[in-house]
C-alpha cells in the first residue's frame, strides 16, 4: 500500500548556488519553499527523510495523532485549500496528517526543489560573499543566500541514559523513530520506558495487542482525555462559514487555538461548586481547556493546586486498585509545567489485566539486561522494548547541524549557556540564518501550524524587504537580542512553568543549561510586537550590502 498516496520523489541534483536553502520538509520547510518562490527566489531543500512530513512522518507509533483540533491544525495561506480537504476526525491520525502534507507537497509542486535522504553536515557563513555555504552527507556544496532552519522543535529522538541497551537482544524501538515496516506486537511481552505525550498515546493501543505490557514510569504525567470522534458536523460548519477568518483569529489568541470554553476569570473568583462545573465541562470538552479554562491556572500556585487536585480525584476515580491510582498520580511539580498529554484511554489501561506499571522511582532500572530490564527489585523479561524517552528539544536539531556563523563562531559555543535568538526568529552573529520556530519564539505552547506560517511569512517579508532595498545582509542586533531573551525569562519567571522539570527547560538532557525555551507571553502578543518591529523598518535588525548599512 501507498501510505503517503503520492508518487516517491525522484533525487535531484543538488545546485551549487541558490537564493535560500531550506532544511526540513515538515509543515515548516513546505511552507517556505511555497512563500520564497512567490517572491521569485530560488530554492533548493534539504530534507533527512526520503519523504516530506517531519514530525509526521518519523512519529508513527500506534496511536499517534495530534492534540490539536485538526480543524485548526491546518494550513491557511490557501482558501482553496481550505475548502476543499475534509479531516475525518477530531484529532487526526499521525497517517491522516501525512497524507495532507503529500496532499499539499503535491498540489503546489513542492518537492521539486527538495533534496531527500540528505543531511546537512555543515552550514559555514562566507563573509566576504553574504553567503552560506551548506554541505550535505551526499558530497554536496551549495551556496545561498539565506539559510533557513526549519527542522521541527522535537525532531531529534532520545535515547535514555540506561546501560545496556546494546546487550539486549529482543528488538527495541523509539516512538520518535518508529520503523516502516510492521513491528510486531500481538502476544509479544512488551515494555514502555516513558510516560510523556507519546507513551501515554501509545500504550493504550499496545496494551490491546501485547500478551503482557510493563510500563515503568519515572514522573507520572498529567493526561486529560482527548474525547477523540468525528469532526462536529455543526461546529464544522460553523468554521467553514469564513475558514480563513476563523484561522486570522486563531493568531490573535495565546495559543494559536480558539477559545471555545474558557472563563477568563480567576479560579478564585468563583465559588467551589462553579469551579468544579468548569472544571467538568473542560474535562469532559477535551483539548489543553483544562489549563486554559481559567485564566490562573499557569501563574498562581493555589489555582493550579486546585486544577491538580481535580485530576488527582478524577485519576483515583477511573483506576480501580487504589495503590496503581497513587502510582499514576503526579506529584512534586505543578500542574501543566509539564506538557499536558491528551489520551484516549490511559488511566483506564491499568485496569487490564496484561498491564504492569512499575515505579522507577521506588525500584529505579539498573540496566537493560540481554532479555529485559533490570530494576532494583527484580528483572523483568521483554521481547519487544519500547523507549517512549522523548527529544532533545528546540534546540538538538539546530545544533546538529554544524553552523558557524560571523568570524566562524559555532553556534554550540554561542548558546553553550542557553539559546538565545532575537524573537525565535534570527541569531546574532549568524547574518542570514532564519529559525521557524525557533527557540524563545512561542512554537511549542501554541498551536504550532499558524505559529509556522506567521514566522514563514514574516521571514519572507523580511527577505523581500531586504532584497528591495538592495541590502544582501541582515542579522540580529546582539542587544536587542539580549533585551529578548531578558523579556521571555521575564515572563516565564512570572508562571510556574520553570518550575517543572520538563523538556521546555532542557532538565531531560543532562548536561543542557536550563533556560526556559519558549516564549510564554502568548501567540497573539507575540504576533503584534513582530508586527510592530518589521513596520519600524526591523527594529533590532541590521541590513547591509557592500557599501551600504542600515
Ligand atoms: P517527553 O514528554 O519528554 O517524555 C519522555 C518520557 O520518558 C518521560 O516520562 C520521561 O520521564 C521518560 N524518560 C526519559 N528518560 C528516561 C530515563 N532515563 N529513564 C526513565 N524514563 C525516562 O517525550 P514525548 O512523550 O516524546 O513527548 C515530547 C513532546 O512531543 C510532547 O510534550 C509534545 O509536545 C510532543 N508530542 C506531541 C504529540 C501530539 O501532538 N499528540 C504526541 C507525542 C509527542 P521524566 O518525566 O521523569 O523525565
Amino acid at each position: 500500500m501507498n501510505l503517503h498516496e503520492s508518487t516517491p520523489p525522484v533525487r535531484i541534483a543538488a545546485p551549487t548556488l541558490v537564493d535560500a536553502v531550506v532544511i526540513g520538509a515538515g509543515f515548516a520547510g513546505l511552507y517556505a519553499h511555497y512563500k520564497l518562490r512567490g517572491i521569485g527566489c530560488t530554492v533548493f531543500g534539504v530534507e533527512a527523510a526520503p519523504e516530506v512530513g517531519g514530525t509526521w512522518f518519523w512519529n508513527r507509533y500506534p496511536g499517534a495523532r495530534c492534540d490539536v483540533e485538526s480543524l485548526d491544525y491546518t494550513y491557511s495561506f490557501s482558501p482553496e485549500l481550505l475548502d476543499q480537504w475534509r479531516w475525518s476526525e477530531r484529532f487526526a491520525t499521525q497517517l491522516e496528517i501525512l497524507r495532507y502534507i503529500n496532499h499539499v507537497a503535491d498540489r503546489f509542486d513542492l518537492r521539486r526543489d527538495i533534496g531527500f535522504d540528505t543531511r546537512v553536515t555543515a552550514a559555514t557563513f562566507d563573509e566576504a560573499a553574504n553567503q552560506w555555504v551548506v554541505d550535505t552527507d551526499r558530497g554536496d556544496t551549495v551556496r545561498c543566500r539565506y539559510l533557513i532552519a526549519a527542522v521541527g522543535c522535537l525532531s531529534l529522538p532520545k535515547l535514555p541514559e540506561i546501560a545496556g541497551i546494546e546487550d539486549y537482544e529482543g528488538r527495541w524501538v523509539q516512538t520518535g523513530a518508529w520503523p516502516h515496516e510492521p513491528v510486531e506486537i500481538a502476544g509479544k511481552r512488551v515494555a514502555v520506558i516513558g510516560t510523556g505525550s507519546s507513551g501515554i498515546q501509545s500504550i493504550p493501543l499496545l496494551a490491546q495487542e501485547a500478551a503482557h505490557l510493563t510500563v515503568f514510569q519515572r514522573t507520572a504525567n498529567y493526561s486529560v482525555p482527548a474525547h477523540n470522534g468525528p469532526v462536529d458536523p455543526d461546529y464544522e460548519a460553523q468554521v467553514r462559514t469564513d475558514y480563513s477568518a476563523h484561522c486570522q483569529a486563531n493568531r490573535k489568541t495565546k495559543g494559536g487555538v480558539p477559545s471555545r470554553i474558557d472563563s477568563g476569570v480567576s479560579a478564585m473568583a468563583v465559588c467551589d461548586q462553579e469551579r468544579q462545573a468548569k472544571y467538568e465541562q473542560a474535562w469532559g470538552f477535551g483539548t489543553f481547556s483544562l489549563q486554559s479554562v481559567f485564566n490562573d491556572t499557569t501563574r498562581n500556585p493555589e489555582a493550579n493546586a486546585l486544577a491538580a487536585a481535580f485530576v488527582h480525584d478524577k485519576i483515583r476515580s477511573i483506576v480501580n486498585d487504589p495503590e496503581i491510582a497513587e502510582r499514576l498520580i503526579p506529584r512534586g511539580y505543578p500542574f501543566g509545567t509539564k506538557r499536558l498529554c491528551l489520551d484516549t484511554g490511559y488511566y483506564a489501561t491499568f485496569n487490564r489485566s496484561n498491564v504492569e506499571l512499575v515505579d522507577i522511582r521506588a525500584t529505579p532500572i539498573e540496566r537493560i539486561t540481554r532479555t529485559g530490564v533490570q530494576t532494583t527489585d527484580r528483572e523483568y523479561p521483554v521481547d519487544l522494548l519500547v523507549f517512549a524517552t522523548g527529544f532533545d528539544a528546540m534546540t538538538g536539531p539546530l545544533l546538529t547541524l554544524n553552523i558557524r556563523g560571523a568570524g566562524g563562531q559555532s553556534l554550540n559555543d554561542a548558546w553553550k549557556d542557553g539559546p538565545f535568538s532575537y524573537l525565535g526568529l534570527a541569531i546574532a552573529g549568524f547574518p542570514n540564518l532564519f529559525t521557524v520556530n525557533g527557540p524563545s519564539s512561542p512554537s511549542v505552547l501554541a498551536n504550532m501550524l499558524p505559529t509556522i506560517e506567521h514566522h514563514v511569512d514574516w521571514i519572507v517579508e523580511c527577505i523581500s524587504y531586504a532584497k528591495r532595498k538592495g541590502f544582501d545582509r541582515v542579522e540580529a542586533d546582539e542587544g536587542a537580542q539580549k533585551e529578548w531573551a531578558h523579556e521571555v525569562a521575564r515572563i516565564a519567571a512570572m508562571t510556574l512553568y520553570p518550575q517543572g522539570n520538563s523538556w521546555y527547560i532542557g532538565a531531560n538532557v543532562p548536561g543542557k543549561p536550563r533556560v526556559f525555551m519558549a516564549y510564554i507571553g502568548g501567540f497573539d502578543r507575540y504576533v503584534a510586537r513582530c508586527e510592530e518591529i518589521a513596520d519600524s523598518g526591523y527594529t533590532g535588525f541590521r541590513f547591509s550590502a557592500v557599501g551600504s548599512t542600515e
